[in-house]
């Protein structure tokens, strides 16, 4: 078996190597380490763990299942397709694991209001769940153009109780409402805990929002062995901020597997219309770290492009761009196109719509299941299509 040691990162200051940390206004410093002080002692408590897991189980629904693919794995040669189903998570996704985890944690810290951002509407939708759950006051920023086009999601965050603010500044996308969010969080620390979506911003969010979705790599590598007798060779998942993936990644990081983060490749890498930082972009700073981003020659954020919202941002988790430059990772992308093809060919051969941001997982996995022989290969399902399947009646002008 290879060895592996990697050093159990991000350090006290919050860096991977020379990515996350800290870069932020003096104001926002405070919180932060109010929020380390608190996640340090309170949730790693044996108590914080015990409620978490409680809740985890009977309202989230976990563990979720590993499932095996058969019919595909059949008819894409000799390799095996596990997937690990996310979308079976209370309200459809990975997110939930880690607005669970937060919530839990700011009413430990006797925060009365909390603050998120959202893209898709994704991430929000968790965060107003868990805080109708919870009885607290829930506020939503959301880019204006991301809530003409995800009106549901929009919908279902004002029954759950939760306030949408539109977001007018800049691409008024998912980049926007994370600035602006940030901002409230600067004028209200006081009674506001802030909850961010994915392994981005400043330290410590990339390391708290890790681990809580790390319990999705934690049950695969326990469930791989007592349901199947085997182990992955290989683990694929979609990077969007990376909090899919390296939920799944993270416990396996000094095992002896091969470990693929798929990026969105939009129209392609060469036409610029992508979301893949990782693949195409260079090292800076935005919203708080140092991580890979996408920008042009004068600074300036590039826009960015994906089929699905969910994996269009210019910037990713500061830990997947030590894991890339360590090249304990490998990071690929995944055309509009071919996640399309991926989309259908599970729904219609495994009964499962995947989420838009999955299908370019799957969309990797299809393909090397066919050059690669005898693999067991493991996708996180981070989510289910529900919420895409408005996208894909317009992009295949099909009437349902
Ligand atoms: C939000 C989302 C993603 C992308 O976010 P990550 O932080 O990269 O995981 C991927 N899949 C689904 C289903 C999502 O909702």
């Amino acid at each position: 078996m290879k060895k592996i040691n990697l050093p159990k990162l991000p350090n006290k200051d919050g860096h991977f190597d020379e990515y996350g940390g800290m870069f932020v206004s003096e104001t926002l410093m405070y919180p932060l380490k109010e929020l380390l002080k608190a996640y340090t002692t309170i949730a790693k408590s044996a108590k914080f763990r015990q409620m978490l897991t409680k809740e985890l189980t009977m309202y989230v629904g976990r563990p979720t299942p590993i499932y095996y693919a058969s019919r595909i794995s059949k008819e894409l040669g000799s390799s095996h397709i596990y997937l690990k189903r996310e979308d079976l998570n209370h309200t459809g996704a990975h997110k939930i694991n880690n607005a669970m985890g937060q919530v839990l944690l700011a009413k430990a810290m006797k925060k009365t209001r909390i603050i998120a951002e959202t893209g898709a509407g994704q991430h929000g939708v968790a965060t107003a769940t868990a805080c109708a759950k919870y009885n607290i006051k829930c506020v939503v920023y959301m880019g204006e153009e991301d809530i003409e086009r995800q009106k549901i999601n929009v919908y279902r965050m004002k029954l759950l109780g939760a306030e949408v603010i539109p977001v007018t500044s800049g691409s008024k996308t998912l980049k926007d409402a994370l600035n602006e969010a940030l901002r409230d969080w600067v004028s209200n620390v006081d009674d506001t805990h802030y909850i961010i979506g994915s392994v981005a911003g400043p330290h410590p969010y990339p390391m708290i929002v890790r681990d809580f979705q790390s319990i999705i790599g934690h049950e695969s590598k326990k469930q791989m062995m007592s349901v199947y007798k085997k182990k992955a060779d290989i683990l694929i998942a979609c990077v969007g901020g990376g909090s899919n993936a390296i939920g799944l990644f993270h416990p396996f990081l000094n095992d002896d597997v091969e470990i693929v983060g798929v990026e969105a490749g939009g129209y392609g890498l060469s036409t610029g219309k992508h979301a893949a930082p990782l693949n195409k972009g260079k090292p800076g700073v935005l919203h708080g770290n140092r991580t890979y981003i996408m920008e042009d020659e004068n600074g300036q954020i590039q826009s960015t492009h994906s089929i699905s919202a969910g994996l269009d941002y210019p910037g990713v988790g500061p830990e997947h761009s030590w894991l890339k430059d360590n090249k304990r990772v490998q990071y690929v992308s995944v055309t509009d196109k071919e996640a399309l093809k991926a989309f259908y060919y599970l729904t219609e051969k495994e009964g499962i719509i995947p989420a838009l941001e999955t299908a370019h997982a799957l969309a990797y996995a299809f393909k090397i299941a066919k050059k690669r022989k005898n693999k067991n290969i493991l996708i996180n399902l981070s989510g289910r299509g529900d919420k895409d399947i408005d996208t894909i009646t317009k992009m295949t002008q099909m009437t349902l």
